[in-house]
């Protein structure tokens, strides 16, 4: 896009007051022009003026043309000055994303086009441009589309052309508040969260932000994790089934295998789409014991890139293999421990996942691995598990009856504390919803309450009933002790 825009601006520095101003119908056409990928100057045989870019206004126009507020149409592309940055797009792409009813059905919201049926040398024949609303006539348009057709795009079209634009704050690559173990996490009222939309909304805001959410004051029902679930999404299935129970009983012969500490993991990682999300839900917690440990890798990590960026960059390197293998369902995969992405913006590595489950890993042995390298991503490994078991990455707390954690799989690292089963009942039911459903369900909220999801980076969002809509409330700063 960087790219783009500065081409875009090469050619219209070159179509600002030109000494050939020809009338056209009031919009400025630099026809030809820069090409948008070979950075280039006008070639020796164009002279000062390159032929093949013309500013066309007509000559009254001229002093305004200069105020940059108009749009330049250049032979491959357009730029929409708004005030706030220029937008560029391509005519071609321009083209593409028309939501007029001609190209969009208006119920289903289906393209009634191909993208490969757009004549590659599409440009605007005439355009509107009021600082609000775009309008675009086509000169060689798709065949069948007459000369009535006309593209309309609004100022936030134009800005945000996804559904979903992934570094918003309901998207993939959001903002993240990063936690430690005196973060106070939001406690939610089952009620609130079940019939009250803007609580739900600012709950959905928190998970979002934080990874992590607890729900209270739950009727005390199996079937309950299912409709908390459902709340934000459908329930993803596995081999475990819809919902599932951690459960021990007293009786229960493998007493070794169902009590004992489960150290920091995530669910599902022999599967090629682990689950987003996570719920356990607390029926019974009267053993001795079995409290609940929570951890943002996401914080570990951070630290980590801080601290050891040699040992950062092995664990976005090493892939580590897991596996489920039993008699009847068998699972295998593998995944770096820190999935990344270059940020746009920025520049910089971010992380999308992290992805780490010791109890669930597979043998690597058959995997041709050079002895120097993997001594230094186990040294990085050993880093990251022993800053994990630092107090000040984990959140620790026992489940009570009625309450419920909903959790970010592969971000927030779970663990429990063994338990001693002659002292009581222990029995979590649990449920997954995919990423994909969140995502959707936080974008849906956020079109709902959007003042709940405007980025504030590293403050939560607290608000709760009282907060008047379309205000921005108060923000509890959620790095510093409460
Ligand atoms: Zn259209």
């Amino acid at each position: 896009m960087a790219r783009l825009l500065a081409t875009l601006l090469r050619s219209s520095r070159a179509a600002v007051p030109s000494a050939r101003p020809l009338y056209s119908r009031g919009y400025s056409v630099a026809s030809g022009g820069a090409d948008y990928v070979a950075s280039r100057g006008p070639s020796p045989s164009e002279g000062a003026v390159p032929n093949a870019i013309r500013s066309v206004v007509e000559p009254s126009e001229l002093e305004t043309r200069q105020s940059r507020s108009e749009l330049s149409i250049g032979r491959q592309g357009i730029r929409i000055p708004t005030g706030k940055g220029d937008i560029s797009a391509l005519h071609y792409l321009l083209r593409d994303s028309c939501k007029c009813p001609q190209c969009i059905d208006q119920y289903s919201k289906q393209r009634k086009f191909r993208m490969s049926d757009i004549p590659t040398d599409i440009k605007p024949r005439s355009t509107e441009w009021d600082g609000s609303i775009l309008k675009v006539q086509w000169e060689n348009d798709i065949p069948g589309f007459d000369e009535s057709h006309t593209s309309t795009y609004t100022l936030d079209e134009l800005r945000n052309p996804a559904a979903n634009y992934s570094y918003h704050s309901t998207g993939r690559k959001r903002k993240r508040l990063l936690w430690y173990n005196w973060f106070k996490h939001r406690f939610v009222s089952y009620e609130e969260y079940m019939y009250d939309d803007k609580v739900f909304s600012s709950a959905m805001r928190n998970l979002a932000q934080t990874g992590l959410l607890f729900l209270k004051d739950i009727p005390d029902s199996r079937t309950e994790v299912e409709k908390i679930a459902t709340r934000m999404g459908p329930l993803r299935n596995t081999f475990y089934g819809p919902t599932w129970d951690v459960r021990t009983v007293p009786e229960a012969k493998n007493v070794a295998y169902t009590n004992q500490f489960l150290g920091f993991h995530m669910d599902l990682m022999y599967m090629n789409e682990p689950p987003g999300y996570q719920l356990l839900h607390c029926l019974q917690n009267s053993c001795d014991g079995g409290e609940s440990l929570f951890a943002d890798s996401f914080a570990v990590a951070r630290q980590l890139s801080i601290d050891d960026p040699e040992a950062f960059q092995a664990l976005c390197k090493l892939r580590l293999s897991y596996e489920y293998n039993h008699q009847d369902d068998v699972y295998s995969n593998d995944w770096p421990v820190f999935q990344t992405y270059m940020d746009e913006h920025t520049q910089q590595r971010r992380l999308m996942h992290a992805n780490y489950s010791p109890p669930f890993q597979a043998p690597m042995h058959g995997q041709r691995r050079p002895f120097n390298r993997t001594v230094a991503e186990m040294r990085a490994l050993d880093k990251f598990a022993k800053m994990l078991e630092e107090e000040k990455y984990i959140y620790e707390l026992k489940l009570n009856p009625g309450e419920c954690a909903i959790f970010e799989n592969r971000r927030v690292l779970h663990a429990r504390r063994q338990f001693n089963t002659a002292t009581g009942q222990r029995w979590l039911a649990g449920a997954y919803v995919d990423e994909d459903a969140l995502l959707s369900k936080f974008a849906t909220s956020a079109r709902k309450y959007p003042y709940m999801w405007r980025d504030s980076p590293n403050k939560p969002y607290r608000g709760g009933a009282a907060d008047q809509e379309g205000e921005d409330p108060s923000l509890n700063d959620g790095t510093s002790k409460e």
